[in-house]
């Protein structure tokens, strides 16, 4: 650039002086080679210089007026006022039209740089609806997968199919990973510092986090604890042999399906409970009322179809009320729970004890002819009676009767052999209780 404005300078002015010097050399010639001072100016002009035509055409006005001066006739001087003018008027054309040159270029250079900033824009506009459709893909990935996992963890009330449908779900996020689902930490180094933690852990890349991780054997690796009712019931682990297969959107997302899975187990939990407390008797943890009438109507159906024996024990506590009277209530329900531990003992896996009612229970035999029936009804009793029943340290003792009714020797529906069983009972209380009537 600075070589192309020396040329430019040093050609305009050198001409210049070269037909300055010409014209003082040669007046005579001088009228008639006055207008090459044009030339000059034109070749500062082509050369893009902005001042030069300027300062060219006053210098030849200079000249012009010297020579005007030193002209021998008025034919002459009236030739270089010509030439003079024409100089001028052809001062003010370049002029004219390097301004009309330069606005040209300014306008194009100031659409260059607006098209170039808009260029920009769109650059920045398409950078960030490239991110924005990103993120939108992934949350909406996320929200459907999380849609996905609710529909599937909460479609059971069973623990292990809980356990088994979130392994699943999680394959579908994470099919690259290998997932597992542990009860407790052992002594697994990422389920540790989860432990530790108390919260989710994000390994990226388990060989420059030795002090997380310690023994590692996986490149990357996400632990989410997770508690059913307050209390730890696990964890989830992803792992990979790629490091950096994790980021936080995982961690999150883990986290949760964690969340969701732990909602599922309490509900089961929950239901489990319910469902216990409709089948099962509160305080002895024998099966109910209800429970009993329901399996015996379905023993007696079975053994009807089956052309097998059936037969019932009732047992009920001798002076129960006595005893709640001389121990206190308390010891009357200690004595109950005692009990029935200690008939439910005496049962076969197919055998069904429930509690009747107060200081009732039944024990339903399948198979058991009344003879067999008696014979255990009076190994329990002699049991019950020779019981110390210790409560907060001191011997208490009880005494049981036993009725029993066997199908289809004494009836023939579970409503008859209740009655039955009953009735023998209240014949065992009167015959002076601690007693069986079969
Ligand atoms: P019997 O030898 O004739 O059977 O006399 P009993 O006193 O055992 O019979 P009764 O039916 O008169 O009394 C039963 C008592 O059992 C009355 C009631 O207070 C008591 N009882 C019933 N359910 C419970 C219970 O869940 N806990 C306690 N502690 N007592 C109960
Ligand atoms: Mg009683
Ligand atoms: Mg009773």
């Amino acid at each position: 650039m600075g070589e192309s404005r020396a040329v430019t300078l040093l050609g305009s002015y050198g001409l210049f002086a070269g037909l300055a010097l010409a014209a003082v050399l040669a007046p005579a010639a001088a009228s008639l080679a006055f207008p090459a001072f044009v030339l000059p100016m034109l070749w500062a002009d082509l050369r893009r210089d902005a001042e030069s035509p300027a300062v060219l055409a006053a210098f030849a006005t200079v000249a012009g007026l010297v020579l005007l001066a030193r002209a021998p006739s008025s034919a002459a001087r009236l030739e270089l006022a010509a030439g003079l003018a024409g100089l001028w008027t052809a001062a003010a054309a370049l002029s004219a039209h390097r301004a009309r040159q330069s606005a040209d270029e300014r306008a194009l250079l100031l659409e260059q740089m607006n098209l170039q900033d808009a260029i920009r824009d769109d650059e920045r506009d398409l950078k960030y609806y490239r991110e924005y459709e990103e993120t939108v893909g992934s949350e909406t990935r996320l929200r459907r997968d999380l849609s996905d996992a609710a529909k599937s963890l909460s479609g059971t009330f069973d623990a292990g199919e809980v356990q088994a449908r979130l392994v699943s779900v999680l394959t579908a996020r994470f099919p690259s990973a290998r997932i597992e689902l542990a009860g407790g930490a052992g002594d697994d180094p990422l389920l540790l510092a989860a432990q530790k933690r108390r919260g989710p852990v994000l390994v990226k890349d388990a060989a420059s986090e030795p002090l997380v991780v310690p023994g590692a054997r996986f490149a990357s690796g996400v632990a989410i604890p997770f508690q059913v009712m307050g209390r730890p019931a696990g964890f989830i682990k992803l792992e990979s042999q790629r490091p950096g297969a994790f980021g936080p959107d995982d961690v999150r997302a883990a986290d949760l399906f964690a969340t969701m899975a732990a909602l599922s187990l309490e509900n089961v939990s929950l239901f489990e409970s319910v469902r216990r407390q409709a089948t099962h008797d509160a305080l002895t943890q024998l099966h109910s009322h209800r429970a009993f009438q329901q399996r015996l109507q379905e023993e007696v159906l079975r053994a009807g179809r089956s052309q097998t024996p059936l037969s019932l024990i009732m047992g009920d506590v001798d002076h129960f009320k006595r005893y709640n009277d001389s121990f206190g209530h308390q010891a009357g329900d200690h004595l109950l729970k005692t009990l029935a531990g200690v008939l439910a003992s005496f049962a076969r896996p197919v055998d069904f004890v429930a509690r009747y009612g107060g200081e009732e229970f039944v024990v339903i035999l399948p198979n058991f002819v009344r003879s067999e029936a008696v014979s255990l009804a009076e190994r329990m009793r002699a049991r019950v009676a020779a019981e110390p029943f210790v409560f907060q340290g001191q011997r208490t003792g009880a005494t049981m009767s036993f009725g029993v009714a066997s199908f289809p020797q004494d009836a023939t529906t579970a409503s008859q052999i209740v009655r039955s069983a009953d009735e023998r009972l209240y014949r065992a209380k009167d015959g002076g209780r601690n007693q069986v009537v079969g």
